[in-house]
C-alpha cells in the first residue's frame, strides 16, 4: 500500500480499519524520511526507535478499540519545543546537546492523544529568520524547488510535510513562522490567537507574540491538530481559560451569511503580480460560496507593523535570551578561569549573527535614554494597531490578505540583506501584533517564473479572524479549500 502524503484523517481510516498497523505506517514514514533527507534536510533528529516504540504501543491501544483521530499517526515536532530524553536544538550551537528533562505541554497533548513521533525538524535559530537560513546547522530545502527555501522559521516543519515525510508537524509562530512556510510549501498552517495553545515548554523569543500552531495537508487535519493541542493550561500563566470548541464541528462548504473584508493595506508595493492575481481570484471563490466581499476596509497603521515587531519582538528576545550564559545548561566556554570571559565567549561562540543582531537590537530599545523613543512608542502603536483590527470585526467576520508578497526565493537570495528578509513577513506580522488567529492555505502556483520546476512555486493565502475566532477562519478555509482544489498538488521530490 502507499502511504505517501497522507492526510491525519486518511492514517486514521486506515488505522480504524485495520487496512495497516502503526509500525507499519511509522516504518513506511521512516523509510520515505531515509529517501527524501538527503534532498531536503529537514530533519534535525529523526527518532526512529522512539517512533517504532510508540507506534508498537498505539497498536495496542487500537486492538483494544482504543482509537482517536492521532492515535497512531506520525508527526513531526519544531526543534524549540522541548521534549523529554530528546535533544531540542533550537538549531542553535547553544543549545545543539541540551537533553530537556521534561516535554512541553503540546507535546504531552500530543502523545496523549497517540502522536508517534518522528523527530524534531530544523528552524532559523532560535526561530528568528524568514528562510530557515539561520540555522546553525543546515538549511532546508522547499520539496517543490529544492533551489529555493522553504520559508522559516518552521521551515522543517512545513517541508516535511509537504515532502510527505510525516503526516503533519508542529510549528510556533511570533511573527509569521508557521503561516509563511505554509504559504512556500502549499500547506495549511494556524497560528491560534495568543492564548490559545498553552506555550510551556516552548523555548522563548518574544513571549507577548509566541504562538505554536499545526502545519498539516488540508483544513480537517488542521482542526483535528487544534483539537489535540488548545486549551487552558496552568503551568502558562498567558494561557486562556476560554472553553475549547471541537474545531471539526464547522468545517462546511458553504459561506452564506459569512462577512469577508479585504484591506487593502496588505497589497503591498514589490508584491508579486502573480500572488495578487491569486488573491483576486481567491477572494471570488470565496463569494461564489455565498461570502459578502468589501474592499472598503482600511488598517492604516498597518504599515508601522513591521517597524514595531522590530523593536517589540528583539526587545523580548534580549531578556529571554539572557540565560544562555554557559552556567546553567546548554553550551558552555571552558577555557578560561574568569567567568566574566567565559560568559562573554560562550554568548560570542553559541549564537549565530542574526541572534546576535537581535539582542543589540532589544537590548538598545530598552536602554536608559531610548526606552521611551522605541520601546515605550512601539507598545503605544501596538495598541492603535490592536484597535483598528477590533474595529474591522465589528464589520466583518474575517479578513483575506495575501500569507507573503513573493513565492518563495532562491536559497541565499536574501541572507546578505536582513531588510529584504524582514520583508517576507509584513502580512503577518501585524496578526501577532494584535494577538489574533490567522490561518495560511494553499492559493495556487505562480507559473510564470521560468526557473521553477513543473507545476510552478506555491502561493498561499492569509485568512484572519477575531480573537478566538478560530472556527470562522476554519470554515472559510475549508470551504474554499473544498472548492479550489490547490491542495491535492503534491510537491514531487
Ligand atoms: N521572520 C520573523 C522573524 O524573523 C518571524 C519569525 C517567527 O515567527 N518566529 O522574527
Amino acid at each position: 500500500m502507499n502511504v505517501d502524503y497522507l492526510t491525519i484523517h486518511e492514517a486514521h481510516e486506515l488505522l480504524r480499519t485495520k487496512q495497516i498497523s502503526s509500525v507499519e505506517l511509522t516504518r513506511s514514514y521512516l523509510e520515505r524520511i531515509q529517501q527524501i533527507e538527503p534532498k531536503v534536510h529537514a530533519f534535525v533528529t529523526i527518532t526512529g526507535d522512539l517512533a517504532l516504540e510508540q507506534a508498537k504501543e498505539s497498536d495496542e491501544r487500537i486492538a483494544k478499540g482504543d482509537i482517536g483521530p492521532l492515535t497512531g499517526v506520525p508527526g513531526l515536532i519544531k526543534d524549540n519545543m522541548c521534549t523529554r530524553g530528546v535533544r531540542t536544538t533550537c538549531s542553535s550551537k547553544m543549545l545543539q546537546n541540551f537533553v530537556p528533562p521534561y516535554d512541553a505541554t503540546v507535546v504531552e497533548r500530543l502523545r496523549a492523544s497517540g502522536m508517534i513521533m518522528l523527530g524534531k525538524s530544523n528552524m532559523d535559530e532560535f526561530a528568528m529568520g524568514s528562510s530557515t537560513e539561520n540555522s546553525a546547522l543546515f538549511v532546508t530545502h522547499n520539496p517543490w524547488d529544492l533551489s529555493r527555501v522553504p520559508g522559516g522559521s518552521s521551515g522543517g516543519s512545513a517541508a516535511a510535510v509537504a515532502a510527505g515525510e510525516t503526516v503533519y508537524a508542529l510549528g510556533s509562530d511570533t511573527g509569521g513562522s508557521i503561516r509563511q512556510p505554509a504559504s512556500f510549501c502549499s500547506i495549511v498552517g494556524l497560528k491560534p490567537t495568543y492564548g490559545r495553545v498553552s506555550r510551556y515548554g516552548l523555548v522563548a523569543f518574544a513571549s507577548s507574540l509566541d504562538q505554536i500552531g499545526p502545519l498539516t495537508r488540508d483544513v480537517t487535519d488542521c482542526a483535528l491538530v487544534m483539537n489535540a493541542i488548545s486549551g487552558y493550561d496552568p503551568r502558562d500563566s498567558t494561557s486562556s481559560p476560554n472553553p475549547v470548541p471541537d474545531f471539526t464541528k464547522c468545517l462546511k462548504p458553504n459561506l452564506e451569511g459569512v462577512r469577508l473584508g479585504v484591506p487593502q493595506e496588505y497589497f503591498v508595493q514589490g508584491m508579486q503580480p502573480e500572488v495578487d492575481n491569486a488573491i483576486r481570484a481567491g477572494v471570488k471563490i470565496l463569494e461564489e460560496l455565498g461570502a459578502t466581499v468589501s474592499w472598503e476596509v482600511s488598517l492604516p497603521h498597518t504599515r508601522y507593523a513591521l517597524a514595531v515587531y522590530y523593536i517589540i519582538a528583539p526587545s523580548e528576545a534580549s531578556a529571554n535570551l539572557a540565560r544562555y550564559d554557559g552556567v546553567k545548561y546548554g553550551y558552555s566556554y571552558a577555557e578560561t578561569d574568569s567567568m566574566w570571559e567565559a560568559m562573554e565567549k560562550t554568548r560570542q561562540h553559541g549564537f549565530g549573527p542574526e541572534v546576535k543582531r537581535r539582542i543589540m537590537l532589544g537590548t538598545y530599545a530598552l536602554s536608559a535614554g531610548y526606552y521611551d523613543a522605541y520601546y515605550l512608542k512601539a507598545q503605544k502603536v501596538r495598541t492603535i494597531i490592536r484597535q483598528e483590527f477590533d474595529n474591522a470585526f465589528k464589520q466583518f467576520d474575517a479578513l483575506i490578505t495575501p500569507t507573503s508578497p513573493t513565492v518563495p526565493f532562491r536559497i541565499g537570495e536574501k541572507t546578505a540583506a536582513p531588510l529584504q528578509m524582514y520583508l517576507s513577513d509584513v502580512c503577518t506580522l501585524p496578526i501577532n501584533i494584535a494577538g489574533v488567529p490567522a490561518i495560511s492555505i494553499p492559493a495556487g502556483f505562480a507559473s510564470s517564473r521560468a526557473e521553477s520546476r513543473g507545476d510552478g512555486l506555491p502561493i498561499g493565502m492569509q485568512i484572519i479572524g477575531k480573537p478566538f475566532g478560530e472556527e470562522t477562519i476554519l470554515q472559510v478555509a475549508y470551504a474554499y479549500e473544498q472548492a479550489a482544489g490547490w491542495w491535492k498538488r503534491r510537491a514531487v521530490v
